[in-house]
């Protein structure tokens, strides 16, 4: 792999403004979006890519030809091109920074933004890589565009290494998939694929294939108006019963006291006069059992502090949002294994956890196309810290190599 030609492709793809954005219905939800996607649809048919399409929707697909005499499974690999509305990607610069010294990297001199290991201790595992930076005013974009540099560079390299024998390989380039949407009208079925993988990770080694199961949940607490002076016996304050709704929730189960495999209930924020109080919150488990319970315990308190005011003052009204994709993904655990061994055969140690969040990949798995995640390399996604080692991006090129190869051998 050619160093300075994958950081001229990532430095080409960051520095075009991708944002999505999560107010606008739309498909996509903004028309820059637009403008990377028609610049990948030239350069893989540059690079030789066959049945480059971008779609009504600006969904990018295209195949890499198996170069087999026998039949393999056809394999997938999917990116997204938008970054994050959390924070600007507008006008980014990035920063190139050769042979870290692990000390703190200057982002930006005028404002004084520094990059600190004493902060951000990932950075050490990186002493001696070259690592690309933000200027410290915008978020770079590795999330994901990472992903779509190693895509693009592991087909580039497949193409003019032809000795290297692999199946048929789809990838597709997704729009939205930070408000949510990536997955959303993404056509299995054209795409084609028996399974694929996001290239939309963080450090490398990491492979996942666990996510949260998730329900939003609107609780009303409907109260009664009254001249204060004369409210005794009659005023009913929806906010006090709204904060013992909220207190009887278990205290330890909210994100900031929760980890690995532990679920929770997130108040994420509630409106509140007397006469009605709305609380919004969001449940999260990995176990479907539990992520049930979770839910029913919401109704059943609903319920009982109902019974308590003899009157039905509190409704519950919740919504699935995503499940956990190891549902879809333990009956074909096979396609974790392949890039789990491919990883091993490369000195690369998989750091196989459970996301505490949603992927397309979840998604895309419930829609017939098991998708575990791996690694695009970045750190500090969704702001002005975020950074990747090149050489991050050089190994999952490798892993996306590796695992067409794997596949081909695998299915002899
Ligand atoms: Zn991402």
């Amino acid at each position: 792999m050619n160093k300075q030609h994958i950081i001229d492709r990532f430095v080409k793809y960051v520095t075009v403004d991708t944002e999505s954005d999560p107010n606008n219905p739309a498909f996509p939800s903004t028309e820059k979006q637009w403008n990377l996607a028609r610049i990948l649809e030239k350069e893989l048919k540059e690079i030789g890519m066959e049945d480059v399409e971008l779609d009504e929707n600006c969904y990018l697909m295209a195949t890499l030809p198996s170069n087999l005499d026998y039949e393999v499974p056809t394999i997938g690999f999917v990116a997204h091109i938008d970054t994050s509305p959390d924070f600007t990607g507008k006008d980014v610069k990035p920063q190139i920074h050769e042979n870290y010294d692990g000390k703190d990297i200057l982002l930006n001199k005028e404002e004084n933004i520094v990059l600190s290991p004493d902060y951000f201790e990932d950075l050490l595992q990186y002493k001696g890589q070259t690592i690309i930076t933000t200027d410290g005013t915008t978020l770079l974009g590795a999330d994901d565009k990472a992903g779509v540099t190693e895509i693009v560079s592991a087909m580039e390299f497949l193409i003019q290494n032809p000795e290297i024998k692999h199946g048929k390989i789809r990838i597709c380039f997704t729009p939205d998939e930070e408000v949510g949407k990536g997955a959303h009208l993404f056509d299995v079925e054209k795409f084609g694929a028996e399974w694929a993988y996001t290239m939309d990770g963080s450090q490398i080694g990491e492979l996942e294939y666990e996510n949260f199961n998730a329900a939003g949940a609107t609780v009303t607490i409907e109260g009664k108006i009254v001249h204060p002076g004369y409210a005794k016996g009659k005023l009913i304050n929806s906010m006090l019963i709204a904060s013992e709704f909220i207190n009887a929730l278990p205290e330890d189960e909210v994100p900031e006291r929760t980890t690995g495999y532990e679920g929770f209930f997130h108040l994420h924020h509630m409106e509140g006069k007397v006469e009605q109080t709305k609380l919004h919150y969001i449940i999260r488990d990995h176990d479907m059992d539990q992520f049930n319970n979770r839910k029913k315990a919401m109704l059943d308190l609903a319920e009982v502090l109902n019974a308590k005011q003899g009157k039905k003052l509190i409704s519950v009204e919740i919504k699935d949002q995503y499940f956990n994709m190891k549902e879809k993904v333990v009956p074909v655990m096979h396609i974790v294994d392949i890039a789990e061994e491919v990883m091993k055969d490369m000195g690369i140690t998989p750091l196989i956890k459970p996301i505490r969040g949603g992927t397309d990949g979840s998604q895309l798995s419930y829609k017939g196309l098991p998708c575990p995640n791996i690694f695009a390399g970045g750190h500090n996604f969704h702001g002005r810290y975020e950074y990747v080692p090149v050489e991050s991006i050089i190994k999952a090129t490798e892993v996306i190599v590796g695992i067409a190869q794997k596949v081909a051998v695998k299915f002899q």
